[in-house]
């Protein structure tokens, strides 16, 4: 099969004839039809996480099984020990152990992908496949930090999305589709706020206009200044949801944050919730855009990703 390989941290990515899987026991084998390419991918390249190289990345991957026809991969592969209290609780995106698909084994950048286990495929519904290859994880994510702020949203209440980039749209459109809150969304990027807006966001305003405090904050960004924006304006019993890895850290204490407001990072998210999002995308239409690039010219995709010159997401097609 074709496949795009990373040889070693900081490598260009190479185009090249690779085995095809070869299954044993549980796994199994789809043809990929599309891989999105995520940030985490550029991340492995720099070396942030100890990929064992040579891998071929990507874990937003739908493709064709066999005997299940179109489907997506939920990609955080944990231990499945009895013992695991992540993974026997469904969360194997916490899993201490987890070899997630494309980051820490191979992924999708190629045609065909070996699979762990059959139960890792969702099938896809009616979905198209390109646009929906990005739910695995960007939309997953964000899928996920919202949860967490649901129980705390009634008709009254406020909510503040730091970053309307790609999670940050999406992240509106889910607190709009699962709640009566008002979406407020800021940015730094007066584009980015249009864009809140078209996806549905109630208001938009720049992080030195926004006024009062909100019952529950996520912050896509992770930066100094958004972690600090949080603390001052998440309420009372306020709920403050940080996805973005941008690498702020803030002090935690009585003082420093509003009394009783709760603060938890969110990480990717449950094959659960994977299911509930691809229900949730069959039953309404989201807004964000997929381009389509050839697996051949995957290190121009990256290029471009690091550029910044993709309006939305990009996915590779074999
Ligand atoms: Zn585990
Ligand atoms: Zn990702």
């Amino acid at each position: 099969m074709k496949a795009v390989v990373l040889n070693e941290v900081g490598a260009k990515l190479s185009y090249l004839d690779y085995p095809d899987p070869s299954p044993k026991g549980s796994e199994t084998v789809i043809t990929v039809t599309a891989c999105g390419v995520c940030h985490s991918d550029l991340h492995v390249v720099e070396g942030i996480y100890p990929s064992p190289l040579p891998m071929i990345m990507g874990h937003e991957v739908v493709g064709i099984h066999d005997e299940l026809g179109p489907v997506m991969v939920y990609p955080c592969w944990g231990c499945l020990k009895a013992d695991c209290w992540a993974c026997s609780s469904g969360q194997e995106m916490i899993c201490p152990n987890a070899t997630e698909a494309g980051l820490f084994r191979n992924g999708g950048y190629a045609e065909k992908m070996l699979i762990k286990n059959k139960s890792y495929l969702i099938p896809l519904g009616d979905l198209d496949p390109l646009s929906a290859a990005p739910l695995a994880c960007g939309g997953l994510t964000a899928y996920r930090a919202v949860s967490h702020t649901l129980p705390n949203l009634t008709k009254k209440s406020r909510v503040l999305v730091i970053g309307a980039g790609g999670l940050g749209q999406f992240g509106i459109q889910f607190l709009k589709i699962q709640s009566d809150a008002k979406v407020i969304a800021t940015d730094l990027s007066s584009d980015k706020l249009q864009r809140a807006l078209a996806v549905g966001a109630d208001e938009v305003a720049s992080p030195t206009e926004l006024d009062g405090t909100f019952d529950a904050i996520v912050d896509f960004v992770g930066a100094q200044n958004t972690l600090e924006l949080m603390a001052k304006l998440v309420a009372r019993q306020g709920i403050a949801v940080l996805v973005g890895i941008f690498g702020g850290k803030i002090p935690f204490g009585f003082g420093a944050v509003p009394h009783e407001a709760r603060f938890m990072t969110s990480i990717w998210g449950t094959q659960g919730q994977l299911g509930e999002l691809l229900d949730l995308a069959n039953k309404h239409e989201l807004k964000h855009s997929v381009e389509a690039i050839p697996l051949a010219n995957a290190q121009e995709a990256h290029e471009r990703l690091i550029a910044g010159t993709v309006a939305g997401r990009i996915a590779l097609v074999p």
